[in-house]
């Protein structure tokens, strides 16, 4: 595994717990036939309401779910496919199907309808500045002393991958991530992951062409320094700077890109972003 990747685990918020129980197949109450997809959702979805089903529980096979619900095998899968994609489960190849311990990150929701909407990085970045900007100015009044050991290992990992804009991607999304978990509100944090999540997709086609790397840690560094001295205003503005920032590089970037690369590749998320000014007014 590279460095990269077991960054990304770690940065996902312990999803891979180790001793993730598995739950007994009582819980599930026979559908029988002719049972729609939806109800294995909405049986998935009860059962995480009852506490039931809590993070990291590993389901039962898809046979064993199959057997217990009374429906077919295509039926469950189907479920536990559309379940996935919403982020709620996570299915790891070779161990099973686990229930989110984390924010879902790999969530293809947002993913899906950007692809689908043309959503524009421009209107991404108004989102992430929507929701960030108060997500700094929080984790200055709330941030524990582990949410700052996370801020600063990320800012120092930043300046790590100075000269590897693909691990410094990973990083920057690090940091903002340990910034939205110090808010303590889980909810937006959940919202910040979904368009971090969606708009890494587009980034990660044009870092190559980043140049302003350096300076961009040394705003870490600072969003990080306010948080740490509780100066939630502070937070804010430096937060706001960053993400103003971060936009006008991804707009050079995805220029530089273009000139680059005419045509071929896959140019889904160059189109998305220019179709969208209908959506920045909704
Ligand atoms: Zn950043």
């Amino acid at each position: 595994m590279t460095r990269w990747s077991v960054m990304i685990n770690i940065g996902l918020a312990m999803r891979n717990a180790p001793n993730a129980k598995s739950v007994s197949t009582k819980m599930f109450k026979r559908l029988g036939e002719g049972v729609t997809t939806d109800q294995v959702v909405k049986q998935i979805r009860e059962l995480i309401e009852s506490g039931e089903l809590r993070p990291g529980d590993r389901l039962p096979s898809e046979r064993t779910l199959a057997d217990r619900l009374g429906i077919s095998r295509p039926s469950v899968r189907t479920g536990l496919r559309i379940l996935s994609a919403m982020g709620v489960l996570q299915s790891r190849h070779g161990s099973g199907t686990f229930m989110s311990s984390g924010p879902p990150a790999e969530s293809q929701l947002l993913r899906l309808l950007a692809a689908l909407h043309g959503f524009s990085a421009d209107a991404m970045f108004e989102a992430r500045r929507i929701l960030e900007v108060s997500l700094a100015g929080l984790a200055a009044e709330r941030a524990t002393d582990e949410h700052l050991a996370m801020m600063a290992e990320a800012v120092a990992d930043t300046y790590a991958s100075l000269d590897d804009p693909k691990s410094y991607l990973v990083y920057d999304m690090q940091f903002h991530r340990a910034v939205a978990v110090a808010s303590g509100n889980p909810i937006v944090a959940t919202l910040m992951d979904m368009v971090t999540a969606a708009l890494y997709e587009m980034k990660v086609q044009t870092i190559e062409h980043a140049t302003h790397l350096e300076e961009s840690a040394a705003m870490h560094r600072k969003i990080y320094q306010a948080i740490r001295a509780g100066k939630a205003d502070a937070a804010r503005a430096a937060m706001t700077t960053h993400l103003e920032l971060a936009q006008r590089d991804f707009a050079s970037e995805e220029a530089a890109e273009k000139d680059g690369s005419h045509a071929d590749k896959n140019d889904v998320p160059r189109r998305a972003s220019r179709l969208p000014k209908k959506d920045a007014r909704h």
